[in-house]
């Protein structure tokens, strides 16, 4: 880890901010939390969730139920403790092989300089709650039809009910090239926590040429990270009086930047063609030729055919598809035509053929943005449903597809947003999705992560 560039900078808003506070900042930052929860709170933006309450009979009912969790990252550990909170000698089991835990949605400020690399790490133990059991290993196989998965040392762990969070991850192969490019000193991606350092060192010493950022097909791990790595790398530039002689280019397989949801789309489109950004759409990266720096993507053209077209580069952030873990594709939860994703019904999120298995998080097949944001939602529907069902009534909590995005456009600024299934905005006028804010940005580097530990995986939501 490079601890040079994080000892000389003062404003956390900046690359390579310092990233020790003083006592008037951090109570600056205390106020700025303090006063998002008021105001939040009064109006219930933050969709607090109490811990759900059962009578003493239903917990003592529920004390030898065996609940196992596969998976103890976001989804997997905020179940598992929704569930703890509810019936505190519940006897619940994390299947969970990493010995430290990566606060992903911190990745994307480690490659801008912001955070330091061990501000996004955890170890995984410190994560479970006291009642917790941990067994430390992998699933190597799903056994639905006995009730039961194999571990990666042959071990079976057997179960009255199943919750799988074993997230999604980037597929190397899905890019001709990818594997061989990310090695040179011209390629690196967010997506990895050394890689993203190694952008960072990348980006700031990049002296000018293409910067050729990509988004890919298929379901992708927080949707905005591809274009806030863009934007804030050519703030940067701007900054750092280098943007004049580079040109910026976003090859995304969408139609627009953010389609997911139309008013931000449109707020946060004009901004970013103004700064000379170029957008190019249905465009899916296909290959990467090292030898002469050369993105190779697929273009879909309006009258359904495709042509290909090649881009040079000299800094590339290419962004590889993505797939859930082997057991799952390859395993009996999953189904046609829902690409190796957990089958899930997306409102109580059980699995649709196996009544005693939900998932949670990423590798559910939900069609909900894949981010811990979304988690925040699903994982008390998720509890609440496990213990209906266990003292046999029907699960009756539903997740109502909401998620949420903090999008970083520049650094010290941020729109954030919620929005449903159908991409319209949550709370608009509490957030002023549209705009671009500091109190948000501040929020992201700041209050986010204290969200993700300290309430998210405590059981508070
Ligand atoms: C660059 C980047 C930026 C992001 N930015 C944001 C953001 O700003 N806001 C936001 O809300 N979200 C963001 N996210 C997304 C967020 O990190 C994920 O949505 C979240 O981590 C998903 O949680 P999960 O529990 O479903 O899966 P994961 O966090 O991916 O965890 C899956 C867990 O399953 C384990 N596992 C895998 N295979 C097995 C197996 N066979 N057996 C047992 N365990 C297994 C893994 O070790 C891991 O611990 C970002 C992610 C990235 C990469």
């Amino acid at each position: 880890m490079n601890t040079d560039i994080h000892d000389s900078k003062k404003n956390m808003s900046g690359p390579d901010a310092d990233n020790k506070m003083s006592r008037r900042k951090a109570l600056k930052y205390i106020g700025t939390g303090a006063g998002v929860v008021a105001v939040g709170g009064a109006t219930g933006f933050y969709g607090y969730r109490r811990s759900l309450r059962i009578s003493s009979s239903d917990a003592a009912k529920l004390r030898n139920v065996r609940f196992v969790v596969a998976g103890g990252s976001i989804g997997g550990i905020t179940v598992a403790a929704r569930l703890l909170r509810a019936v505190p000698n519940a006897n619940v089991t994390i299947i969970e092989p990493k010995s430290i835990h990566h606060y992903q949605p911190g990745y994307t400020l480690v490659a801008a300089g912001v955070y330091k690399k061990e501000d996004v790490l955890f170890d995984q133990e410190s994560l479970f709650l006291s009642g917790m059991r941990w067994v430390k290993d992998y699933v190597a196989a799903f056994e639905p039809e006995k009730n039961r998965v194999k571990t990666g040392s042959g071990d079976y762990v057997e179960y009255d009910y199943l919750v799988v969070g074993l997230g999604v991850e980037v597929n190397p192969a899905s890019v001709e090239g990818f594997s061989e490019a990310i090695e040179t000193p011209h390629a690196a991606t967010i997506y990895n926590l050394e890689s993203g350092m190694k952008y960072r060192e990348m980006a700031k010493s990049f002296q000018g040429g293409n910067a050729v950022f990509t988004y890919p097909a298929g379901f992708v791990k927080c949707g905005g990270a591809p274009q806030k790595i863009t934007w804030l790398s050519e703030d940067l530039w701007r900054s750092n009086g280098k943007r004049d002689g580079m040109d910026v280019h976003f090859f995304t397989n969408h139609t627009s930047l953010f389609p997911a949801v139309p008013k931000v789309d449109a707020a946060v489109t004009p901004l970013i063609e103004a700064r000379g950004i170029q957008n190019h759409y249905r465009s899916d990266l296909r290959a990467i030729d090292v030898s002469t720096r050369t993105a190779i993507f697929e273009d879909q053209m309006p009258d359904g055919s495709t042509r290909e077209v090649r881009q040079k580069y000299d800094l590339l952030h290419p962004v590889p598809r993505f797939r859930t873990p082997k057991p799952l594709r390859e395993g009996p939860l999953t189904a046609e035509g829902i690409g190796g994703q957990l089958q899930v019904d997306r409102e109580t999120l059980q699995h649709r053929r196996y009544s005693n298995i939900f998932g949670v998080g990423d590798c559910a097949a939900t069609g909900a943005p894949k981010t811990a944001a979304t988690i925040r939602k699903q994982a008390p529907v998720v509890a609440e449903n496990l213990i209906s069902l266990a003292l046999d009534r029907e699960p009756a909590s539903l997740y109502d597809g909401t998620s949420g995005c903090p999008l970083l456009t520049r650094y010290g600024r941020c729109m954030m947003f919620e929005f449903d299934f159908k991409g319209n905005l949550v709370n608009e006028w509490l957030y002023q999705s549209t705009r671009e804010t500091r109190l948000w940005w501040d929020f992201k580097v700041h209050g986010l992560k204290q969200l993700y530990r300290h309430v998210m995986m405590n059981g508070y939501v």
